[in-house]
């Protein structure tokens, strides 16, 4: 059987990437409201990125399903402070391409958005999300999510990480050296006080609303 195959897109189409055997056995999808992915969208003015409560809808798959076909030039990454993880981006439009820990934790995470899939096609490809997580930060009551990590999901997340490993599906890495565990693209790193700006337009309640989107 041929493996399904999703394609990824930035925005403009600048970059990118495919994800070999997208189905909903083989990802991980969930929505994320954690203050931190709720910053990241902000600082790329692609609020437009968060549902109705701030929540990201990702889906994650192993490194070693995804590649980049084009762009690379047009990569970076971003880390909300010294220790977060590594949030890259297509600098052309802004639109996050991977989140990632390190190579030895083997998980890629991108919005479901990025496969330019309507809602119902992307969950028969991916499958529904699983959960809806860190809701303590979410606009608003969203249905169903936990104000964690739900036992259930970490646990599902854990399994599939190691499955990914197990499996030899760590590699190749698209976006982080494997010898060095250094990302591929150049690394911006916020400083505490470009952290806390974001704060305002964050969740549970901010303070302050998005600027009008960019439409580059
Ligand atoms: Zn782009
Ligand atoms: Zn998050």
């Amino acid at each position: 059987m041929v493996a399904p195959i999703a394609t990824m897109s930035c925005r403009c189409g600048t970059v990118r990437g495919t994800l070999t055997g997208a189905t909903p056995d083989s990802v991980n999808r969930a929505v994320c409201y954690c203050d931190d992915c709720q910053a990241f969208a902000h600082w790329l003015s692609r609020a437009d990125l968060l549902d109705a409560h701030g929540g990201s809808d990702i889906v994650q798959f192993a490194p070693g399903a995804f590649t980049i076909d084009s762009g690379h030039d047009a990569i970076a990454c971003v880390r909300l402070g010294p220790q977060g993880i590594f949030r890259f981006y297509a600098t052309c439009c802004k639109t996050p391409v991977g989140n990632t820990v390190k190579p030895s934790i083997p998980f890629i995470g991108v919005p479901v958005q990025a496969f330019g899939q309507g809602a119902q096609e992307a969950d028969r490809t991916f499958g529904r999300p699983a959960g809806r997580i860190m809701a303590r930060f979410a606009i608003g009551q969203p249905p169903d999510a936990s104000q964690g990590i739900g036992a259930w999901l970490m646990l599902r997340a854990v399994a599939k990480v190691l499955w990914w490993r197990l499996s030899g599906r760590s590699g190749p890495h698209p976006l982080m050296s494997r010898d060095t565990g250094e990302p591929l693209f150049s690394v911006t790193v916020l400083s505490r006080q470009e952290r806390d700006s974001l704060r305002p337009l964050c969740g549970p309640h901010p303070t302050a609303s998005a600027p009008a989107a960019s439409t580059t």
